[in-house]
């Protein structure tokens, strides 16, 4: 995995959180405490400060690193949940990750440490409702796996919207969580669609 694949997926990554961090604001302001755009806003800074020493290493060290850097910096439930992630990504990474059953079986990886960490599952209204169904879409892909991936994560999303809230801050209103897509799945929606630019210019 080359040096300048990291960096490219770090900068796509975080120049995406920064042009919708009000959005994800926003979101987070409907039904949580309207933090997630600062947090996702503060943790991938701090992985782009970290870029030159994250870039050095193997892709799932690079992986492991980010996440790592994720729990330090970010003070909400998402940082430890997104560092889970990408830290047991990371660990299931084969060193030069290139086919889809290797992306999914990582994948598969990180979402049983974000359901283990945050007591969860799909349908609670949180981005496992993202990442779940990406996940099952991966698994059948066929040949046009961003195309896919990118759908995959739009449905999951606005899924998200008619669902009640049993996990996390959102939980708290009850029925009013209905009616709002939910803001961590919409910053998970965000990473895929820059990950999937990405593998598209590669
Ligand atoms: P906080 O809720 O601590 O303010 P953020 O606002 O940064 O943290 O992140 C909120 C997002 O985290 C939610 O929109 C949801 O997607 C996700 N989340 C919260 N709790 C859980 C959980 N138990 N399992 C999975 N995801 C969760
Ligand atoms: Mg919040």
């Amino acid at each position: 995995m080359s040096d300048d694949l990291i960096r490219r997926m770090i900068q796509a990554a975080a120049g995406t959180i920064d042009a919708h961090a009000d959005e994800l604001t926003a979101l987070d302001q409907a039904i949580g405490d309207g933090d997630h755009g600062l947090n996702m806003q503060r943790g991938f800074n701090a992985i782009v400060e970290a870029a030159d020493e994250i870039a050095a290493l193997s892709f799932g060290q690079a992986l492991q690193k980010a996440g790592m850097t994720l729990v330090m910096k970010v003070g909400g439930a998402s940082g430890p949940l997104y560092g889970s992630l990408l830290m047991s990504m990371g660990k299931a990474s084969a060193d030069t990750p290139g086919s889809l059953d290797e992306v999914s079986d990582m994948l598969a990886a990180g979402i049983e440490a974000v359901k283990a960490r945050g007591k969860s599952d799909a349908g609670a209204k949180t981005m496992l409702d993202v990442l779940v169904p990406l996940h099952t879409a991966l698994k059948s892909a066929g040949d046009n796996p961003v195309g896919v991936a990118r759908q995959a994560a739009d449905d999951g999303l606005a899924a998200t919207k008619d669902m009640l809230a049993t996990k996390g801050r959102a939980s708290f209103l009850g029925e009013r969580s209905i009616g709002h897509l939910d803001p961590g799945a919409r910053s998970s929606a965000l990473l895929v669609h820059a990950v999937c630019d990405i593998v598209e210019a590669s």
